[in-house]
């Protein structure tokens, strides 16, 4: 691959125990189309379940792949919200654009040092290096920014950008994402990701984020594989990390676990 090709970040979402099999087959299909570099997002604990490091075998894979060039980002702690406050506007997004699943959209200091150093706690006893995070939804608060900063984090992803926190800058990079969650959705996808696609040719960075739930439908997993077949043509599979500098490549430490 030339160096100065345009990248194709790949993510897959949600990984936790649970969609680990589901992530498998995504990646060995990546694999065939020669996409060997991804982000694997991961929740240590989804929706309350025991943490992740319970299971073994689960851990053992996410050391193999992790030694092989996918990175690890961390995604959130538990994924779901359960409170939810704020006025209307806020209520709306909250309940319905996320379906809850906003974790870090409404989190406080306090909160948000704890859910961080929580899950950075069972990313070092599997001894997974992290350098960035992704909040569920892309949604986050001012207070939960601010501890990824203090805590290490070399980026933050947004829907239209990737933040590099310790540099304090952003880099523009449009996301390509389904919405699987109602046929309407599905409809909506189908119709405006070629559209968005063919906006963003000339992008030198773009995202395609898949989620579980997508290989539910195969319409849907038609399509994402379509769109990767053709993405790859002209641009070199990629991770977050691929856009910080090799020297600036620190993993995020436990620093954070003196909350605990
Ligand atoms: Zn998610």
């Amino acid at each position: 691959m030339k160096g100065g090709r345009r990248k194709l970040i790949i993510s897959f979402h949600d990984l936790h125990p649970g969609s680990w099999e589901c992530c498998r087959r995504f990646l060995e299909r990546c694999r065939s189309y020669g996409a060997n570099a991804l982000s694997l997002l991961l929740v240590p604990r989804y929706h309350g379940q025991p943490p992740f490091t319970e299971n073994r075998a689960f851990v053992r894979w996410l050391n193999k792949v992790s030694d092989r060039g996918y990175e690890i980002c961390l995604h959130g702690y538990y994924h779901k919200a359960e409170n939810i406050s704020g006025g209307f506007k806020e209520r709306m997004v909250a309940k319905y654009y996320t379906n809850r699943e906003g974790e870090f959209y409404q989190l406080s200091t306090k909160t948000a040092q704890q859910r961080v150093s929580d899950g950075l706690h069972l990313l070092n006893q599997a001894k997974l290096p992290v350098y960035g995070f992704t909040a569920p939804a892309w949604l986050i608060s001012d207070a939960a920014r601010q501890v990824l900063i203090e805590s290490g984090f070399l980026y933050h992803t947004l829907w239209g950008r990737v933040e590099l926190l310790q540099a304090g800058s952003s880099v523009p990079a449009s996301t390509l994402v389904y919405s699987s969650r109602s046929v309407p959705h599905r409809a909506i996808s189908r119709a405006w990701i070629p559209f968005f696609h063919r906006r963003n040719r000339k992008a030198s960075i773009l995202r395609l984020a898949v989620h579980p739930s997508d290989f539910r439908y195969r319409a849907v997993e038609d399509r994402i594989y379509a769109l990767l077949e053709e993405a790859l043509q002209t641009r070199t599979p990629s991770t977050y990390l691929d856009l910080i500098p090799e020297a600036s490549r620190r993993p995020v430490g436990t620093a954070a676990d003196h909350t605990r």
